[in-house]
């Protein structure tokens, strides 16, 4: 199954997505961390994206397609795959589908993390992540910026460039105006779309997901 994972930066689709992957058996793609490892290596990609993603604004559609086309045609994705951060975009959204028409495949599942922006402010501006795994450890104090992640390679826990105030507030802004939009695109297009409530405890969100991709029973 393919399912897309939509919601505002800090909503927790990234933590979700790892849970659903599991219990789905299929990989997680997240283009945020393809380009954090681009940057980080300094390829032809990271350079390109590097000045976007520091400012917080989302990388041009033509570098995120080249990665989703080659994503899903690799072997490993055979059986599905959880795209997070992916669509973000109206052009993206169509992108997809034609890729994925191309490859005779569609879409399994659309989800949409709601949450209110006053919630996600807080939880960015407190989140450090693992350099390594690229975990986040929200609410951990600032001054543990620099302590080691729980997991083997056991990285440093630090703040991401895009969580810092200017980036956060630029994230949300562009949220609003290019990715809030692919949700009436989906809804236009009947996508296989379900919104869910991303407030409360990272296990009610679990639940809620569950629920919406078939894989638990309704409370
Ligand atoms: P994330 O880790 O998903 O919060 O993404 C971090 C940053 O990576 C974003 O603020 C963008 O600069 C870039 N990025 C990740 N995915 C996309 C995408 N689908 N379209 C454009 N930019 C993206």
């Amino acid at each position: 199954m393919i399912v897309v994972l939509l919601g505002p930066p800090g909503c927790g689709k990234g933590t979700q997505g790892e849970r659903l992957a599991a219990a789905l058996k299929v990989p997680k793609i997240s283009t945020g961390d393809v380009i954090r490892a681009a940057i980080k290596a300094g390829t032809p990609l990271g350079l390109k994206a590097k000045s976007y993603y520091d400012r917080g604004d989302l990388v041009p559609d033509a570098l995120i397609m080249d990665i989703i086309r080659e994503t899903l045609a690799a072997p490993e994705q055979a059986r599905g795959a959880i795209l997070d951060g992916v669509v973000r975009t109206v052009p993206q959204a169509e992108g997809l589908a034609e890729v994925l028409t191309g490859l005779g495949r569609s879409l399994g599942l659309v989800l949409m993390f709601q949450i209110a922006d006053e919630q996600l402010v807080g939880r960015l501006s407190s989140r450090v992540v693992c350099e390594a795994c690229q975990s986040p450890f929200s609410g951990r104090n600032p001054g543990e910026l620099h302590a080691e992640c729980l997991k083997e390679p056991k990285g440093h826990l630090v703040r991401r460039k895009d969580d810092e105030p200017d980036a956060i507030r630029n994230r949300l802004t562009v949220y609003h105006a290019q990715t809030a939009p692919v949700l009436a695109w989906y809804r236009a297009n009947k996508g296989p779309l379900t919104e869910i409530d991303a407030l409360g405890t990272m296990d009610d969100v679990t639940g809620r997901m569950m629920r919406a991709a078939g894989l638990a029973r309704s409370a």
